[in-house]
């Protein structure tokens, strides 16, 4: 009997984790020609979502959980995750039931049929503001056109991965993740499949504007180094247009001698490089703090409890 690991991180859900595991637990009854391990991991929730996970766990042994030493953030739980996922295809979906678990059954179809990462794309996305659609949309167009790899824009987290990719992800320890573009990047069979949005069942959404600022900034700088060769192009440019404009500066005084003006258009020209080169320094910055960060080879987690202490073998490569 071939097993899937349904992995649910969870951060400060008490308000929906309940209802949750009662609506994985249906659904999972009807695939009853398989069996399932439901992986939470604890993502430092600081209300009752682990009680409510321990719970869970003593009234029914398909139920394992991993619970990290502090908030790790959602990319960090999902490696965790992949770490001590038992099965041998996982399901990543969300705690707050936007993602509707009656999707399974469809994404196991196509495993079955050979397929090793099935995608699930969102159709519409009720509940949500148009500000978060609208800078949603453009910054994957954006990031399509910079990165090398492949991200598939309304494609989340949402999808069945096979136990091959599972092995693949838990390699890409990079502190910095971003989980959206490794999918792409590890490449396999890939099937996309839709599903509709749901609004969030309960609780508030837990990413602040920084946090989806830096998943940005991340996905951006960790596939392209394209921000680093604009600034180096626009640099020679403007470079050559300063050569050419002091080449006819030289000619216009030894023909018609020095004339004194042109303090504007002096200022405006040094403050316009200046501008550009703080804009090119931090750019460097950016990329720079990311090598320091990785560069420190810091495990990537720490747990506070795994649910299988007896046996723990953890699958993770270092
Ligand atoms: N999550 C997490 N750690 C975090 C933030 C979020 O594990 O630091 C989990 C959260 O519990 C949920 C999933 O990631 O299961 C998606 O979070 P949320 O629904 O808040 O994001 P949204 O759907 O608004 O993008
Ligand atoms: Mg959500």
């Amino acid at each position: 009997m071939k097993t899937i690991t349904i992995l649910i991180p969870a951060y400060n859900e008490e308000a929906v984790i309940d209802k949750m595991y009662k609506k994985l637990d249906a659904v999972c009854r009807e695939l009853s020609q398989y069996s399932f391990e439901f992986l939470f991991v604890n993502d430092g929730s600081k209300d009752r979502t682990m009680d409510y996970i321990k719970e869970f766990k003593r009234r029914d042994s398909r139920v394992q959980y991993v619970d990290l030493s502090r908030n790790f953030g959602k990319e960090t739980a999902m490696l965790a995750g992949f770490d001590y996922a038992k099965g041998d295809a996982v399901i990543i979906i969300d705690a707050d039931l936007q993602q509707p678990p009656e999707t399974f059954a469809e994404m196991i179809h196509w495993w079955e049929e050979g397929y090793d990462d099935v995608y699930a794309v969102r159709i519409e996305r009720e509940g949500e503001t148009w500000f978060k659609k609208w800078t949603s949309n453009t910054y994957y167009t954006l990031l399509q056109k910079v990165a090398k790899v492949k991200v598939y824009p309304q494609a989340g987290d949402f999808r069945l991965l096979d136990k091959k990719c599972i092995v693949a992800l838990r390699q890409l320890r990079e502190h910095e993740r971003y989980t959206k573009g490794m999918y792409g990047w590890i490449g396999f069979k890939k099937k996309e499949i839709s599903y509709i949005a749901e609004p969030r069942a309960a609780g508030e959404t837990k990413w602040k504007l920084s946090a989806l600022l830096n998943l940005a900034l991340n996905g951006i700088t960790s596939y392209s180094t394209m921000p680093l060769r604009i600034w180096s192009i626009i640099g020679f440019i403007i470079s050559m247009f300063a050569f050419i404009y002091m080449a006819v500066e030289i000619i216009r005084t030894a023909l018609f001698g020095a004339e004194v003006a042109g303090y504007p258009s002096l200022i405006a020209g040094i403050l316009f490089l200046g501008g550009i080169q703080l804009i090119s320094l931090g750019i460097i910055g950016e990329y720079l703090g990311r090598v320091f960060v990785e560069t420190k080879e810091r495990p990537v987690y720490f747990i506070q409890e795994y649910s299988e202490k007896e046996n723990e073998q953890k699958n993770q490569i270092q």
